[in-house]
């Protein structure tokens, strides 16, 4: 039997309430651990001490801050062979997925170790003669964290490093499905020079420690990615306490592929964007909104390039898509290949339970033709390797598809006209678009966040994360006349 791994509560590790296993996707009979979960009491108590060390932490110099967000980014991004193989065995997605994830999320921290020291505000004249106004940022408090499973390391990162850069304390309840990879964070930031108790590592289901999160009165803010319907749950919460609020949800993105665009090129971007991440991923392209003039081609090569991909083990190597994350997301993708096939949509391949060798939750990847945008496989985000062909007549008819959807996280386009390309970055609703690229994949120094029910109050990342993890304070000064 496993060693338990263990909630860091009120800056010491402790066993919790009960135990949760975790298994690898890719091979069920492979344990990856025990994790405790934590209980009521040791939420409070963690709280109440994360109160504490936060006046402490904020109180730090700009250099010992910076300092202890550099040598976590750096940690990361050396041991991201070790963590990232460990993130691929409990999530399910290729090895240098995994890697490439744990080195991004160190990106994240060295990102905001040098925006520890650019923490500048401004200044003005008053109206009134002899007053200076000072404004500056402080931080907001004590910060509940609620990650998902499909990037466990990074979008943790991206927003716990930028609210300790920012002077908050934070309490992190990770996906209870992708523990492993929480504890490995948790244990290269408990060994910083850090007040005890600044983060906490709070493991347990959503439903009961999650939501006895949110609803406390001593958090200041959240940081929650994840469904929609969570999310309006978390917000619902925050309100009765108002308590500030920032949600990354789901999206339904759609690539244009337009009838000038190379096709090699949009063929690469539309699988890189559709069965990376095994489909799971909140930028994923689950709309292909094909130019009639191509579709045939583009098509062609498109069923040709998924049925070559090969789905396997994820930490195997050749493998380009793992399993699905788990039993009950697999039967979901399948009910969603059997709602194509009932809203009247043809399924050119893919979409089916895999046997393999490991006993795992493998699906091949699945591409739906003669599809339109008001099937509710192309309104749902399936969060699966699934994605829809939509064939339009014109770019006009394209921009409007790709506009008709509730959420509004990424878009993107692929065309070889600077005038097209330029009228759908400014005329895409979504809070990211790219022109010639995947719509997945994004940087960490410049805004990230979508529209509609794809988001919900600030944006994340880059100089955007101070405006969530910060409150602004506004001082006056009169300084009288020198003697
Ligand atoms: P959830 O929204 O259920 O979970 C996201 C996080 O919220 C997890 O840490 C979860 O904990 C936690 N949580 C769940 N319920 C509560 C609650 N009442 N109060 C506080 N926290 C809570 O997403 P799932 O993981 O179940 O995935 C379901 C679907 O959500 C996916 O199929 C996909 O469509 C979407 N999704 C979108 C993501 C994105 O990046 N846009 C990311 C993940 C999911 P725990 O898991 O431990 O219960």
């Amino acid at each position: 039997m496993s060693e338990t791994k263990l909630n860091l509560i009120a800056g010491n590790w402790a066993a919790g309430e009960s135990e949760a296993e975790n298994r690898n996707p890719s091979d069920l009979s492979d344990l990856v651990g025990m994790f405790a979960q934590a209980s009521t009491q040791q939420l409070q108590d963690t709280l109440d001490q994360a109160q504490v060390a936060q006046l402490e932490w904020a109180a730090y110099g700009l250099e010992r801050k910076q300092s202890v967000l550099m040598n976590i980014g750096n940690e990361l991004m050396a041991r991201s062979e070790e963590l990232g193989a460990l993130l691929s065995r409990e999530e399910g997605k290729p090895l240098a997925e995994g890697k490439g994830e744990v080195y991004r999320a160190g990106q994240f921290f060295t990102y905001y170790a040098a925006e520890c020291l650019r923490q500048l505000g401004e200044n003005a004249d008053s109206v009134r003669a002899g007053v200076e106004i000072d404004v500056r940022r402080e931080a907001v408090g004590v910060v509940a964290i609620i990650s998902p499973w499909n990037f466990p390391t990074a979008t943790a990162s991206w927003k716990i490093a930028p609210a300790l850069c920012y002077g908050n304390a934070v309490v992190w309840k990770p996906a209870n499905i992708t523990p492993a990879s929480a504890v490995a964070l948790a244990e290269i930031i408990a060994k910083q020079d850090i007040p005890k108790g600044l983060f906490s590592l709070v493991m347990g289901s959503g439903r009961s420690i999650g939501q006895q999160l949110v609803e406390s009165p001593k958090v200041n803010a959240i940081s929650f990615t994840g469904s929609v319907p969570v999310g309006k749950g978390i917000a619902t919460a925050a309100i009765q306490n108002l308590t500030k609020v920032q949600m990354e949800m789901g999206s339904k993105n759609a690539l244009a592929v337009m009838d000038d665009a190379d096709l090699d090129l949009a063929v690469s971007l539309a699988l890189g964007g559709a069965f990376g991440g095994t489909g799971q991923k909140c930028t994923a392209s689950s709309r292909l909104v094909v130019h009639h003039a191509v579709h045939d081609s583009f098509v062609e090569k498109l069923v040709a390039g998924t049925k070559a991909m090969k789905v396997g083990h994820a930490l195997e190597a050749g493998t380009q898509m793992g399993p699905v994350v788990s039993q009950q997301q697999l039967d979901e993708n399948l009910a969603y290949v059997d709602l194509g096939l009932s809203e009247g949509a043809e399924l050119a391949c893919g979409g089916a339970r895999l046997e393999m060798p490991h006993d795992g939750f493998y699906m091949s990847p699945g591409v739906f033709l003669n599809t339109t945008n008001d099937m509710r496989i192309n309104r749902e985000e399936m969060f699966a390797p699934l994605t829809s062909v939509i064939k339009v007549g014109s770019y006009d008819e394209a921009l409007s598809v790709v506009n008709d959807t509730k959420f509004g996280l990424t878009s993107g386009i692929v065309t070889q006209s600077l005038a097209r390309s330029t009228h759908f970055r400014r005329h895409a609703r979504t809070g990211v678009v790219t022109v010639n690229l995947p719509t997945a994949g994004t940087d960490y120094h410049v805004p990230f966040g979508g529209r509609g029910d794809s988001s919900y109050g600030p944006r994340e990342q880059g100089k955007s994360a101070a405006e969530f993890y910060t409150t602004v304070k506004t001082a006056y000064i009169s300084a009288g006349t020198p003697s």
